[in-house]
């Protein structure tokens, strides 16, 4: 059983569009479980109805006809229940409804399962059998387990688009199809996609169109690259021969030469680009129908074949791909950056002002994807599901980062809808350039520092230009990142100064090396089960002092006659890493002024951004001068909830109370001790939460260059005292929507309902 259900999940992954994956999944229910007839239902949520959008036994004439309401028949009760009915006599049952024409009258037992996918009812899967009977426990079981299964890969599609493509395609008028996601960066843009993808990875090819007048070259493409395939292939197999292996493992190579040279399969990649499809895009439809088709085999060394020639397209394709790859792709004038997981160094690959919105299928709020385009200002939805992302190149999206929507095909009527609302934002944005030079004080004096966050984007300029009075988070690590081994002392050294110079005499913190979780060193590569909870941070570099030595020394070395530097750590997780790293910084310092360096010591601080270091917030400003809160990563240890994990994302929302209730502890074991207490997390940026910080007693905040005018803007608009009310107010409540909600209505009764009707 276990075989039949991973072959039927294999069959379905590799289908072209979910109207074939459905018609797979009837098809080999239906055989597999000796029904008689199986069906799929769709939820069409517009309609608030049950649509028949596959089946196999029954009239398939009726596919996209047969609609019941939501509720009706024994269909709507599957979907009403959440669970499967399992009944004898199908038309004897009081719900049983009939539908003329589609042939179940002869069957009698009947099976309906739900599809659920994150608690939605999205469908149901049935199975008819003619004898009067109950389907036994083992049936049963097979058919709710391919369901949760197949909930996960075809169910997202179906949320997002396949109503609307079952209604196109039976006669109703053209609807924009919507994908959900999560925001990533707020704001609107409307442009054409553009499909990155990892390299010599079949599946990630994106479907591109050519003209006409490109087909010949293409074709030309694509036999080179065969021929250098073969070419490598027939050295491998010359090597193999050479080592003395055994004939065996040479006939592979054998079998390989052979495929490249059939005449069909060759003639097939090419149709597919003569009919318009470019060399990638056709190679991998032909051999994916053809890996298809061994995978579906019964007998065991025939489905092995399968993985033979996945290997071997992907040798044809790394040959196409590099031949393409000097050529960049072109990146339209309004470039929507569409990918599986799009990548912070995907978005500088883009070049200076055509990138307008990103799209991910992966990724969530704080992923650092996401906190790159916020500071860039460029609108992003991530985590959307269902989108079948090879097939979006150069189509026209619209990407609303408000609401986390997509919109594929718009009308008119809704592109003129967002048009205006981007000269609105434009508008909005112009108005609040009149901030620019006046205090972040509340009504009632209280003065709050407001600091920006900076290193993931080219952002100091923006940062200068709004008039932020520090920076209260470099982030090292691009430097980092976009070399290929760790920069020296003297490279770290110039990057640094720049810095702290654009700002000076504004202070300037930076923060020690942060790798690891989801930002990774392409030189270093650390591969661990729970990246998050493994070696990150601190955690790396007190293991290994001489990157930290290094990177602390070119710090100071920097700051030489500025003065403006200050250091953090991060990822503190005990008094002891504390201890280590200034008994570092200390040494560090001493060989600086040894070598002659007229250094100032900086202020340190740590970051707290574990549950550890909130309760014990206090012995750690004790040990340093500031403390700086990164409510990204304490939002996620505090609810255990992955930051980058689409799945959870509703789960993760720093207004939750107990992130309020961990914040005032910091705060007030730092104040305690004397010391200042910054919080430099996504949440500083939010307008919702902006009032409770103020309240809980924060000295700075630091924020994406594109947050601070907002953030100034709300500020100016409150008092002191009515901020301290709210914090009252939502220290009695339970969850986090019931805080959120309440912020929202607070901020609309200042008269700030404009930020929170776009949430910008
Ligand atoms: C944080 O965790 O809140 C933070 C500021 O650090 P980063 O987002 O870089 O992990
Ligand atoms: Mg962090």
């Amino acid at each position: 059983m276990l075989k039949t259900l991973r072959r039927i999940i294999q069959e379905v992954n590799a289908a072209q569009d979910l109207p074939e994956a459905l018609d797979i999944v009837v098809h080999e229910i239906n055989e597999a479980m000796g029904t008689e007839a199986c069906c799929v239902y769709l939820v069409d949520e517009e309609r608030g109805e049950n649509t028949l959008v596959a089946t196999e036994g029954l009239n398939k004439a009726l596919i996209g006809k047969v609609r019941l309401k939501l509720g009706e028949g024994l269909i709507g009760l599957v979907g009403e229940r959440a669970e499967p009915i399992n009944v004898e006599n199908a038309s004897s049952h009081p719900k049983y409804v009939r539908f003329p024409g589609l042939g179940e009258e002869s069957l009698n037992a009947f099976l309906g399962v739900p599809i659920i996918h994150q608690r939605q009812v999205l469908g149901v899967l049935v199975v008819f059998q003619r004898e009067s009977r109950c389907f036994d426990e083992a049936e049963e079981a097979f058919l709710v387990t391919l369901s949760a299964q197949l909930a996960g890969t075809i169910a997202h599609s179906v949320a997002v688009g396949a109503i609307q493509d079952f209604n196109r395609s039976h006669g109703a008028p053209l609807r924009e199809v919507i994908l959900s996601g999560i925001t990533g960066a707020p704001g609107v843009a409307i442009g054409t996609a553009v499909v990155v993808y990892p390299l010599a990875d079949l599946n990630a090819v994106p479907e591109r169109r050519i003209e006409i007048e490109e087909i010949d070259a293409e074709i030309e493409t694509l036999k080179s690259a065969l021929q250098n395939a073969r070419d490598s292939i027939a050295h491998l197999g010359d090597n193999i021969a050479s080592a003395g292996l055994p004939d065996e493992e040479r006939a592979l190579f054998d079998v390989y030469l052979r495929i490249l040279n059939s005449e069909s399969l060759v003639s097939e990649i090419i149709q597919e680009i003569r009919n318009g499809q470019w060399a990638q895009g056709a190679l991998k439809r032909v051999t994916e129908q053809h890996i298809a088709r061994f995978e579906s085999m019964d007998d065991p060394y025939l489905q092995e074949r399968a993985s033979d020639f996945k290997d071997l397209a992907e040798r044809v394709l790394f040959h196409l791909q590099a031949r393409e790859g000097g050529r960049a792709p072109s990146f339209p004038e309004k470039t929507i950056l569409v990918g599986e997981d799009v990548t912070p160094a995907s978005l500088a690959e883009v070049p200076e002002g055509r990138l307008a919105g990103v799209v991910s299928a992966r990724g969530s709020t704080n992923s650092h994807v996401a906190i790159l385009a916020r500071a860039l200002g460029v609108p992003t939805v991530l985590g959307v599901s269902g989108i079948k992302v090879p097939q979006l190149e150069g189509e026209e999206l619209i990407v609303d980062g408000y609401y986390g929507q997509v919109y594929r095909s718009p009308s008119l009527a809704l592109r003129n809808e967002f048009m205006a609302l981007m000269r609105e934002e434009q508008e909005f944005d112009k108005e609040l350039e009149a901030l620019r030079d006046l205090p972040g004080k509340t009504l009632d004096s209280y003065s709050v520092g407001l600091y920006v966050n900076t290193g993931l984007a080219p952002d100091v300029g923006t940062a200068l230009s709004i008039g932020a009075e520090g920076v209260g988070l470099y982030r090292t690590e691009v430097p980092f990142m976009t070399r290929d081994r760790f920069p020296s002392e003297e490279e770290q050294r110039v990057i640094y100064r720049q810095l702290l110079q654009a700002f000076s005499p504004r202070p300037v913190i930076m923060r020690t090396l942060d790798v690891g979780g989801d930002k990774d060193l392409p030189y270093f590569p650390v591969a661990e089960d729970n990246p998050f909870l493994g070696w990150r941070g601190i955690r790396v570099t007190l293991d290994h002092p001489e990157i930290l030595l290094v990177q602390i020394r070119a710090m100071l070395q920097a700051s030489v006659g500025l003065d403006n530097l200050q250091i953090m750590f991060p990822m503190v997780t005990t008094v002891s890493e504390v201890e280590e790293s200034l008994r570092l910084l200390k040494q560090a310092y001493e060989e600086t002024i040894m070598e002659g360096f007229a250094v100032k010591m900086p202020r340190i601080g740590v970051m707290v951004e574990v549950p550890s270091a909130v309760y014990q917030a206090q012995v750690i400003a004790k040990r340093v001068d500031f403390l700086s809160v990164g409510s990204n990563d304490l939002t996620q240890y505090i609810l255990a909830v992955d930051r980058n994990n689409a799945r959870v994302a509703g789960l993760y929302d720093s207004l939750h109370p107990a992130v309020l209730r961990a914040l005032m502890q910091v705060v007030a074991g730092a104040h305690r001790e004397g010391k200042t207490v910054s919080i430099c997390g996504e949440m500083a940026g939010d307008p919702v939460a902006v009032i409770l910080l103020l309240a809980i007693g924060f000295d700075t905040l630091s924020m994406n260059a594109t947050r601070l005018l907002r953030i100034k803007w709300v500020i100016r608009k409150f008092t002191l005292k009515r901020a301290k009310q709210l914090l009252e107010e939502v220290l009695v409540m339970d969850d986090a929507i019931e805080i959120r909600n309440h912020m929202e209505l607070a901020l609309e009764e200042a008269g700030l309902g404009g930020l929170m009707r776009a949430g910008r």
